[in-house]
């Protein structure tokens, strides 16, 4: 399975998984030009694309989904989310349902997708875990407020692409208003460099997974603290990076 972060950040996030003849997308942040041409620098072909899933409805994860009505690609959201989209074709719209308040599974031929719960203030944001048939997962972890244990036992894999969003002490003492600190720092708001990190320690074993830091702040965290706070997190449980696993902050 490739793995490509095509954008990661506010003003954009989108990440492609490629298999042997299709690929998909989590998110389509960026505008649809950029969107082809990042697709492109990397020999992605648009029209292999089979499926794009949604996180949640702000603007730096749909942000480039007319996408999908150029290449006809159906798009996967949950029922609440789908209230925040608009501008796709009726035809290409899928409902990721729940039965006994799990996530059905999406089968596409060769790969699983698997929706989560996350915590953020959008209609009913997820995470996704992509499970290739012959091979480990891989879960993507944007705009969360908190990781819980539901969470972690859907994201145990082999690749983890998470956000840091930012450090605590960093937005305390930013410009942002008291109600954006808030909500940044709350259980619906963003995980916090200590967060993901706490979170990678539960999950990591040291099989050589691979870790992408993604959707920093630009504001409010330095890609080098969001690395050393994870590896101090890691280290703790006796695992170095590049020997135990393998980190690269998305910037
Ligand atoms: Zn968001
Ligand atoms: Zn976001």
């Amino acid at each position: 399975m490739r793995v490509e972060i095509l954008c990661s950040g506010s003003r954009g996030n989108s990440i492609y998984f490629g298999f042997s003849d299709f690929g998909i997308l989590i998110d389509a942040g960026k505008p649809k030009k950029m969107l082809e041409k990042l697709m492109l620098e990397k020999g992605i072909n648009p029209t292999t694309i089979k499926a794009i899933c949604i996180t949640h409805s702000h603007g730096d994860h749909i942000g480039g989904l007319s996408l999908a009505n150029k290449y006809s690609i159906p798009v996967y959201a949950t029922v609440g989310e789908w209230k925040g989209i608009s501008g796709v074709n009726d035809r290409l719209q899928r409902s990721l349902e729940t039965r006994y308040g799990i996530y059905e599974p999406t089968y596409l031929g060769g790969v699983t997708v698997h929706p989560f719960q996350t915590h953020h203030d959008a209609y009913e944001p997820v995470g996704y875990a992509v499970e290739p048939d012959d091979g480990p997962r891989a879960c993507v972890v944007f705009d969360t407020g908190k990781v819980d244990d539901d969470m972690l036992a859907m994201m145990e894999g082999s690749i983890y692409i998470i956000e840091a969003n930012h450090d605590r002490d960093m937005v305390a003492e930013s410009s942002y208003p008291d109600s954006v600190k808030a909500r940044v720092l709350s259980d619906l708001g963003h995980l916090s460099n200590e967060q993901t990190a706490a979170a990678l320690a539960e999950l990591i074993s040291g099989r050589g997974e691979q870790i992408y830091l993604t959707h920093l702040s630009s504001s409010n965290n330095l890609p080098a603290l969001a690395e050393a706070t994870v590896k101090a997190a890691l280290a703790r449980r006796g695992f170095r990076a590049g020997k135990h696993y393998h980190l690269e902050v998305i910037v």
